[in-house]
């Protein structure tokens, strides 16, 4: 299957369990407490929280999910309670920081879909459980010997609403004794961190169940890699089942309308299902997000610009457990990993309204473009180049999410622009940074080095630790945030004398605010200027 009709497939097995078809939210997240939109659930919150009714069929006039077949909407209208849809996720910042395995690993990105199905209030853990079972056992045929299920089954002593999810493990155990298989095997306990679901301290909670996959050659490891955070064995899917409130003093009452919420990895199902030449080969299979059809047109426009090869070389971590690129080829592997991810988020993200820039979520976008502007140079690049990307991601994802297709050339020149912006200083800053590390001599680079790097070169910090990390070094934060602090002061004293010296000649000269700007420091500086 094409990721095209994997993505289909999700969304039709649900059209005919009577879930209404809608669009994926903005990655501006509604909450103030996030930087992105990192999961599935975001957009629904209000309805959990019972702020606003389920009504669902009404979102989905705008969709035109199904193309120019169904564009009437009637098929999409199905119903009020239940939902599914694909979404677009960011997960580079808080909670959920996937920025630095991006390149390293295989299955993490920054930007990535996340499929997924919800009821409001309508049905439970039985068909949740029965549902995903029917999709990917029966319609996409995963190898059942490969499944292992996690369910919530917590330490006693930390006082959790139940003690075990028996409802999950019953309804998990029936399917795998139904393929002759072992639940006792199949099955696995998880703790609090992993299997049970808050969305804060207070408010709706739940415990989860996730499936993973063993992608091992031989497909025997019962179950031992589950969670331990290799390849070899990847969650494909997070059923969270909300049936509890979180209350303020601590204890959790059953909510009177229970909810379920899906999440699976669209990238992750696709490298399974396309690695493996849909499960007849695991022995020689090539098992990558990036080995999929959603990454090789990237790739392919990547190699046309550059004249290098990916060759899919991995990393693997050292005897102190880093992970640190060696053959030129690893490196050229790592850059095109990084920059084929980082081109999506940027992309999206601006399509969505939000710019690169200094503070909070447009800071995080910044940094993320000079990492990739950083890994340009690996594979040659010196020129501007990440905005000549764009075009691909309007050409293989335009039809889902038209806005990348509308908004193609306002990303290519917010791209543009910080790229040439960041190649004014990027390569005086390369050479200010090994001349640090030369003369310093020392496992961490110094606090005023990576200062230096920021506020004059603008190097965000988790460049230079990158950079420091590629060589096994480490960089001395405590004294960067010395450096900084210092930084904002000076700012602040400046703000005051411009103040009082603007208003000993504003009697001569009208003055036009023209609102805040923040300089390198990303310190607050208020422009005024003379008109
Ligand atoms: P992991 O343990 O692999 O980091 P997670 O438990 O953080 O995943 P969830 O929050 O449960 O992930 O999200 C639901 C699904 O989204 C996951 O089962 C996975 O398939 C997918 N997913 C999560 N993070 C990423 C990511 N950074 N890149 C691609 N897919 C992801
Ligand atoms: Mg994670
Ligand atoms: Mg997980
Ligand atoms: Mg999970």
């Amino acid at each position: 299957m094409t990721s095209a009709q994997i993505r289909q497939s999700f969304l039709d097995f649900f059209r005919e369990k009577q879930h209404t078809i809608v669009p994926s939210s903005s990655l501006m997240p509604d909450s103030p407490n996030l930087l992105f939109t990192n999961a599935g659930m975001n957009q629904f919150v209000p309805i959990f929280l019972g702020e606003r009714k389920a009504d669902v069929s009404s979102w989905a006039d705008a969709v035109n999910w199904f193309g120019e077949k169904n564009r009437d909407g009637t098929l999409n209208k199905t119903s009020d309670t239940r939902a599914a849809d694909t979404q677009k996720c960011i997960r580079a910042g808080g909670k959920h920081n996937d920025l630095d395995d991006v390149g390293l690993d295989t299955y993490h990105h920054t930007f990535f879909e996340m499929l997924g199905n919800w009821s409001f209030g309508d049905y439970f853990k039985k068909e949740a459980i029965e549902w995903a079972w029917e999709l990917v056992v029966g319609r996409w045929k995963f190898p059942p010997q490969r499944l292992y299920a996690t369910i919530y089954n917590p330490d006693k002593s930390i006082g959790d609403p139940a003690d075990r999810d028996e409802e999950a493990w019953n309804l998990w155990a029936e399917k795998f004794r139904a393929v002759g298989l072992d639940p006792a095997v199949h099955i696995v306990n998880g703790n609090k961190k992993d299997n049970f679901w808050m969305m804060g301290e207070t408010g709706p909670c739940g415990p989860c169940s996730e499936l993973h996959v063993d992608l091992t050659p031989a497909g025997d490891t019962k179950g031992a890699l589950v969670n331990k955070g290799t390849a070899e064995c990847i969650e494909i899917w997070n059923l969270v089942f909300i049936q509890f409130n979180a209350n303020p003093d601590g204890t959790f009452s059953p909510l009177p309308a229970k909810h379920v919420d899906t999440g699976m990895g669209f990238e992750r199902v696709s490298s399974i299902i396309q690695g493996t030449k849909d499960f007849t080969d695991f022995a020689n299979a090539k098992i990558s997000n990036y080995e999929t059809d959603i990454f090789r047109p990237i790739f392919d426009e990547i190699e046309k610009q550059c004249g290098k090869r990916y060759t899919s070389t991995l990393p693997q971590p050292n005897a102190q457990g880093q992970i640190i690129p060696e053959s030129e080829q690893e490196k050229v592997d790592v850059a095109f990993r990084v920059i084929a991810d980082h081109i999506r988020t940027l992309s999206f993200a601006i399509a969505d309204g939000i710019q690169p820039g200094n503070t909070d979520r447009n800071y995080v976008l910044r940094r993320i473009l000079r990492r990739a502007v950083r890994y340009g140079r690996t594979l040659g690049f010196t020129e501007p180049f990440f905005y000549k990307l764009v075009g691909v991601l309007a050409r293989t994802m335009g039809d889902v999410f038209p806005e990348i297709r509308a908004k193609q050339k306002h990303v290519e020149e917010v791209l543009k622009r910080e790229e040439e912006s960041f190649n004014r200083t990027l390569d005086k800053g390369i050479e200010l940074f090994t001349s640090f590390v030369a003369s310093e001599k020392q496992q961490q680079l110094s606090g005023t080095s990576a200062f230096k790097l920021y506020d004059t070169y603008g190097f965000p910090l988790d460049l230079t630790e990158l950079m420091a990390r590629e060589r096994g070094l480490t960089v001395d934060i405590a004294g960067f945030e010395v450096e900084m602090e210092k930084q904002r002061k000076r700012a602040r004293e400046a703000q005051v004398r411009d103040v009082i010296e603007l208003s000993e000649i504003e009697t001569k000269t009208p003055t036009h605010f023209i609102g805040y700007d923040h300089n390198h420091t990303g310190a607050d500086v208020q422009e005024v200027l003379s008109v």
